[in-house]
This record gives C-alpha cells, sequence and structure tokens, in this order.
C-alpha cells in the first residue's frame, strides 16, 4: 500500500476520534447554565490558588462559622475580623467593619467608586455584591485582578488571627496590601500595573 495513502487515512482516523471526543464533552455540557461570576474569577490575572479559593468563597463553599455551626463542628462563632458579628462569607468580605477600612482604602488608590462600601446597596447576595464592584468599570481586568488580591488577602488576615493568634490593625493590613499590590505587577500583573502604578510612585 502507497506510504502517502496510509498517512492520510491515518490522519482521517485521528480527526474522526477527535471529533467523537468533542461532541461527547460538548454534550455533557449541554443544559448547563454558565456562572455570572465565571469569566470574572477566572479571566483576569491572579495565581491560581486565589482564584480557586474566590470561586469556593462565591459559592459558599469555604469553612465560615456559619457552615460550621450547622454540622454541629468546633468553631469560634464570631468573625475573627471585628468579633461582633456570626463569620459568614458575605459578612467576612463586605459586611465586616474591618473589611469596610480596606474597601474603603483600595477604593481610593484605585479611584473606584464602585469599590467604595459607601455606594453598596444592601440586600445584595455575594455574587450579586462581587459582580456589582467591578461591573461597567474601565480598567475592568485590573481591576478585578485588584478584587482578587483584596479577597485574597482578607481571608490570609482571617487565618493569621484564628490559627496562629496573631493579627494585623487595619493599618498594617493596607500597608502589605499595598506592597502586594507590587509584588502582584512585578510579577506580571499588566493590568493591575496601568490601575494603580501611582502608587508605586509614592
Ligand atoms: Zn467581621
Amino acid at each position: 500500500m502507497n506510504l502517502n495513502f496510509c498517512a492520510a487515512v491515518l490522519r482521517i482516523k485521528r480527526l474522526c476520534c477527535n471529533l467523537k471526543l468533542k461532541s461527547a464533552y460538548a454534550l455533557q455540557l449541554e443544559g448547563k447554565i454558565k456562572s455570572p461570576v465565571a469569566s470574572a474569577i477566572w479571566k483576569p490575572w491572579g495565581p491560581n490558588k486565589c482564584k480557586f479559593f474566590l470561586w469556593l468563597l462565591l459559592q459558599n463553599r469555604i469553612w465560615t462559622a456559619d457552615r460550621l455551626l450547622l454540622r454541629e463542628w468546633p468553631n469560634s462563632y464570631f468573625c475573627p475580623l471585628c468579633r461582633r458579628n456570626l463569620e459568614t462569607a458575605f459578612h467576612m468580605v463586605a459586611e465586616c467593619t474591618y473589611s469596610k477600612q480596606v474597601w474603603n482604602a483600595t477604593s481610593a488608590w484605585a479611584n473606584c467608586t464602585s469599590l467604595s462600601p459607601d455606594n453598596w446597596n444592601e440586600g445584595n447576595d455575594l455574587q450579586t455584591w462581587f459582580k456589582l464592584l467591578t461591573a461597567g468599570q474601565t480598567q475592568q481586568r485590573g481591576l478585578q485582578t485588584l478584587v482578587l488580591l483584596v479577597i485574597w488577602s482578607l481571608w490570609r488576615e482571617r487565618n493569621r488571627r484564628i490559627f496562629q493568634l496573631e493579627e494585623l490593625p487595619p493599618s498594617r493590613f493596607i500597608s502589605f496590601l499595598r506592597d502586594d499590590v507590587r509584588t502582584w505587577v512585578l510579577a506580571g500583573a499588566k493590568h493591575l500595573d496601568s490601575l494603580v502604578a501611582h502608587i508605586f510612585e509614592e
């Protein structure tokens, strides 16, 4: 048999196999509703572990005190950041007085009013709140990366307080956050760079 003919047959077989796999994959996803927050989580620049954490947080799948309480597992009940309210995912990132101070400072650097708690609507759920932080903003990708970093940093501060029994006052937290912004920019977050380049000049 002609060698060229054999190669052509093999190519066609491979193509058919790929088509079947592609169709089977598409079939599995048929009827699924795309998450309204997926692209805001996965598309902006950011370390994968932070994005994965954010994904879990927005599905209310992280082990905050409210979820531990429901299962009657050990928990500290109160939010470790303010020690006033039951800790929920939404409280930790949006309602907590400590977190609000952080968002206020971040809103000022990024010159973005949608990050300021004064402009948030009460009654929004976690995913709606998250979407509205950057919806319709100029430099959206940079803002989404900044939001990812703020939320990740709040989670780390929460864990520092629980597991290391150490805490940062808001002013020090914000100072470290600015250092982390620089680190992320140096690591390749170019959209973030154009958003907050001025803090490098201070
Ligand atoms: Zn709190």
